[in-house]
């Protein structure tokens, strides 16, 4: 919400309200955990669809969702968001991005972390692929609810989504702490150069134990409890790995996570109760008010990042989506999409002759596109 749909954070509390409500309201009967044991999962994976779908109809507007922005992919320049899940690969297709030297993809493979992009992300090249680099390639060209229902399957929970060939959410409980997954995602994007992370701001659902996740007396429950348990360790070992990184490559890291004894992560991750959003609130104030000089240090870096960028004259497409193209008639280069208004400016300078400084101005006004997808 906050990122593909660029929502303010007061927008996604209130939709946060309504989609817990819409999911968490309407458990199976039967299922799992239910005093009732039916081997299914608790709640319908279609809830979350149905869920995220209406956000998205309530957040864009007719136009852009005629347009394909339904679509996880975002249009250029705007915000980069990721989605982690835990994907298992069901089919034997050669043409995936990852080979091994003789040409057989790696489908033996077992789960492994898999992300949802919404911008392209172009691999090193190098054979064989390393492990930290994962499933690169284009945009994810899908709708938005089936990357939110690949990243929220879990045992137990949500039923398992097949999005190509792919089944997601069997294999445990996917990436808690993706805070090392997106360190290695930006600087393979950059050169390998860390120091082009201006900041990694890594936020917890509160520190909890194996308690989130009710026991169960069956074999395969405690496959899964075994899985929740290292996933709760890991989620603190990827947060020492990153401390020490932060020391050796010199990149600004800050780790929020309200801590066992604000009670926070004694609320189990599926809970309704009337007053369970206030008492959400109540204890991360606790913790904020504990925390205050390093959360005014990050939002001082982020008002000078994004002061810093407002001076570039990408500024326009980068908080906005703006983008323009050429609408005078016959001209070849109206599917084209520029960046700038200056580019569009210098074209009808350069390709269109004669034209006055009003025609100019008319035809940027023509021009000026609502945050498009490309083309192709
Ligand atoms: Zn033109």
């Amino acid at each position: 919400m906050l990122g593909r749909l660029r929502m303010s954070i007061n927008s996604c509390i209130e939709e946060y309200r309504i989609l817990s409500g819409d999911i968490f309201g309407h458990p199976r009967m039967a299922h799992f955990r239910s005093p009732i044991f039916w081997p299914r999962d608790k709640y319908d994976g279609k809830l979350i669809e149905h869920a995220v779908e209406k956000v998205v109809h309530r957040r864009m507007s007719a136009a852009e969702r005629e347009l394909g922005a339904g679509n996880f992919n975002s249009p250029p320049g705007l915000c980069r968001t990721v989605v982690f899940a835990y994907a298992e690969k069901i089919s034997d297709d050669k043409t995936e991005y990852r080979y091994t030297e003789d040409k057989k993809s790696i489908d033996q493979e077992g789960s492994s972390p898999y992300l949802f992009r919404s911008y392209d992300h172009w691999g090193s090249g190098a054979l064989p692929q390393s492990i930290t680099e994962r499933n690169p390639g284009p945009a994810h060209n899908i709708p938005i609810w089936q990357a939110a229902r690949a990243t929220t399957a879990a045992p137990f929970y949500f039923d398992t989504i097949e999005i190509s060939n792919r089944k997601f959410g069997d294999g445990g409980f996917g990436t808690n702490n993706p805070a090392q997954e997106m360190y290695n995602e930006v600087s393979q994007m950059k050169g390998d150069d860390p120091s082009s992370i201006k900041l990694l701001v890594s936020i917890g659902t509160g520190e909890s134990s194996i308690s989130r996740i009710e026991n169960g007396s069956f074999k395969k429950a405690l496959g899964y409890i075994n899985a929740a348990r290292k996933l709760a360790s890991d989620s603190e070992g990827v947060h020492k790995t990153m401390e020490q990184m932060k020391e050796k490559w010199e990149v600004p890291y800050h780790r929020f996570n309200v801590p066992l004894k604000f009670g926070l992560g004694k609320i189990k991750l599926d809970e309704l109760k009337h007053d369970t959003l206030e008492k959400i609130e109540k204890d991360t104030t606790k913790y904020c008010n504990t925390i205050e000089k390093e959360l005014e240090l990050v939002a001082q870096i982020l008002v000078d990042n994004r002061r810093n960028r407002s001076k570039s004259d990408m500024w326009s497409l980068v908080s906005t989506g703006k983008q323009y193209r050429c609408m005078v008639k016959k001209c070849r280069r109206t599917q084209e999409l520029l960046p700038r208004e200056s580019d569009l400016r210098e074209h009808l300078k350069t390709a269109h002759e004669n034209l006055t400084s009003s025609k100019i101005n008319g035809y940027v006004q023509l021009g000026t596109c609502p945050p498009l997808h490309r083309s192709v």
